[in-house]
């Protein structure tokens, strides 16, 4: 049987390894993608450490992927091989309520690579509902840099653009400088916010300066509400929880000025799934909270003409590429704090 090269586990919490699985077929409706290249992601070490009610053991993980298209299933009409594209990490079904209203990002009966299904730490991958939900990449975006685009990237730009409604001139707050955060910082300074990231990780505060945060918190020195108070002379507009812990939800919608919007980016698992919320402040302040939860394919125009017009620029956040057999290492790494600022992106077909 032919057979293609994975990053799996067998158990929650335990070291992955690198080994040779089962050629994936595509469904009826989907498709089997070449990975060129996929993004570690805070999510996949939530799944690994067994915090996704949907992983079925053993299990591949990897969600963030670019590729290109090398078998189709019978009933794709869209499709064919050879094709370059990047996947919303959420495959919606398009016949449910949420579907058929348009917000294929909240679906009844989502599929999610590497969490639903085993997933893109591997040569091959295979994808649900393909008409629906693949977006195509276009000839000039590298596959390193689209990798995001399935998640991090698209996320932080509905959270900062749609959810967030975003205006030239505000302060906007960003909580956590990881992935989604950086991507946040830069989608709002192009929008013409001013931004104020916090972390505890000087690389990701530098990284977040660099991509022109007017001003960075190291949450680390404590009382991060007030700094944040004092550096948008009153609180900020929009604030986004891009880590997604019980403190930072807090903190973020704590350092709203009147009115203002907070949006919950990161995932809210275990512990923190229900975590405290100043509601005091909510009702005084007459403050907003939402959520964002990905983003529907439909909704990638936008976004691709800002890449392609050069106000956004994706390449920017990759910190470093690295091989499958350096993703195991890797995955279990975000444990701890991250060293390297940026996103990871593991190039399946490379050997080291
Ligand atoms: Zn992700
Ligand atoms: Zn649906």
């Amino acid at each position: 049987m032919p057979a293609v090269r994975a990053v799996i586990y067998e158990a929650f919490g335990e070291p992955p390894s690198v080994r040779e699985v089962a050629d994936p077929t595509p469904p009826y409706d989907g498709v089997v993608v070449r990975v060129e290249a996929t993004g570690l992601c805070r999510s996949d070490w939530h799944g690994w450490r067994g915090h996704d009610p949907d992983i079925k053991l053993p299990h591949v993980p990897g969600h963030e992927l670019a590729g290109t298209i090398v078998e189709v299933g019978r009933d794709v009409a869209k499709w064919k091989a050879g094709d370059r594209v990047v996947v919303p990490f959420i495959c919606a079904c398009g016949v449910c309520g949420p579907c058929r209203a348009g917000d294929y990002q909240v679906c009844d009966d989502q599929e999610q690579p590497g969490f639903t299904h085993w997933g893109s730490f591997a040569e091959l991958v295979a994808l649900h509902r393909a008409d629906l939900n693949m977006v195509r990449l276009p000839d000039d975006l590298d596959f390193v840099t689209a990798a995001a685009l399935g998640c991090r990237f698209a996320t932080a730009h509905r959270a900062v653009v749609a959810q967030g409604r975003v205006a030239a001139g505000e302060w906007v707050a960003v909580y956590g400088c990881g992935g989604v955060g950086l991507s946040a910082v830069m989608i709002a300074v192009a929008a013409g916010a001013r931004v104020v990231a916090v972390d505890v990780s000087q690389a990701a505060l530098a990284a977040a300066k660099e991509l022109g945060a007017t001003a960075t918190i190291d949450a680390s020195g404590g009382d991060v509400v007030a700094r944040v108070f004092e550096a948008t002379d009153g609180g900020a507009h929009l604030s986004i929880d891009a880590l997604g812990s019980a403190g930072t939800a807090f903190d973020s919608i704590a350092s709203l000025r009147k009115r203002g919007r907070h949006i919950q980016v990161g995932l809210m698992l275990g512990d923190d799934a229900h975590a405290p919320v100043p509601m005091d402040l909510v009702v005084a302040r007459e403050l907003e909270i939402r959520g964002s939860h990905g983003m529907a394919a439909r909704d990638y125009g936008a976004m691709l003409a800002s890449i392609a017009e050069g106000r956004l620029d994706p390449s920017r956040l990759v910190g470093r590429t690295i091989s499958l057999d350096e993703a195991p290492a890797a995955l279990m790494a975000m444990d701890g704090p991250q060293l390297v600022a940026g996103m990871n992106v593991i190039l399946p077909r490379s050997y080291t």
